[in-house]
């Protein structure tokens, strides 16, 4: 099966719970979503089997896969996660949450997007929820999401320095209102990694 990739990437997880953890990034192409805050390039891939994809990311000593997009889950299918999970690899998710996803997956971040109602109802069990902040109140009551061991809010970085504190401000007021959720910076970017 071919799966239409942007890029493979080796870093350390940025942002959420398994933030500072090496990972193998797996960047699918393609969207379901359009959000005008979105810095991602998601277009343009190029085909590849498991197999290809797998001579690229076993020279990497770590067996955590991120699969992440675009929406990854657009082209996810089991056979594909089962591939890699005889590998012996673990795999996370990061995915906007608009289509249900796998229990074959180890770890499920889902971002939900615009209007987040339908998250819960789609994926009602994940390991993380990790909000985007693009502005002051589109924080949703947080009984409204899916059950998550995790809440985090992440302030989106712009490269306008007041425009990002001022969203940081604003998260890190809202979490000492509401201490269910955590705060989740863009570490990747703090510190120049991809
Ligand atoms: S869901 Fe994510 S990848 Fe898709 S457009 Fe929105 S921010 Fe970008």
């Amino acid at each position: 099966m071919n799966l239409n990739v942007k890029e493979i990437f080796y870093s350390l997880q940025g942002e959420g719970g398994r933030q500072g953890e090496a990972s193998i990034f797996i960047r699918l192409t393609g969207c379901n979503l359009r959000c005008n805050f979105c810095d991602t390039d998601f277009e343009n891939g190029k085909d590849m089997t498991e197999n290809e994809i797998l001579d690229i990311i076993e020279d990497y000593p770590c067996r955590w896969i991120v699969w992440t997009g675009g929406e990854p889950s657009l082209q996810l299918t089991d056979d594909v996660l089962l591939y890699f999970k005889l590998q012996g690899y673990f795999q996370a998710i990061e995915s906007n949450g608009h289509y249900k996803l796998s229990d074959i997956l180890d770890y499920i971040v889902v971002s939900p997007k615009g209007n987040t109602d339908y998250a819960k109802k789609i994926n009602p069990y994940v390991d993380e929820i990790r909000l985007t902040v693009a502005w002051k109140g589109m924080i949703p009551d947080i009984r409204s999401l899916p059950k998550a061991k995790m809440f985090f809010l992440s302030p989106v970085f712009t490269k306008y320095l007041t425009s990002t504190q001022a969203n940081i401000n604003y998260c890190v007021e809202y979490i000492k209102q509401h201490p269910k959720w955590r705060l989740s910076l863009q570490m990747h970017k703090l510190i120049g990694i991809e």
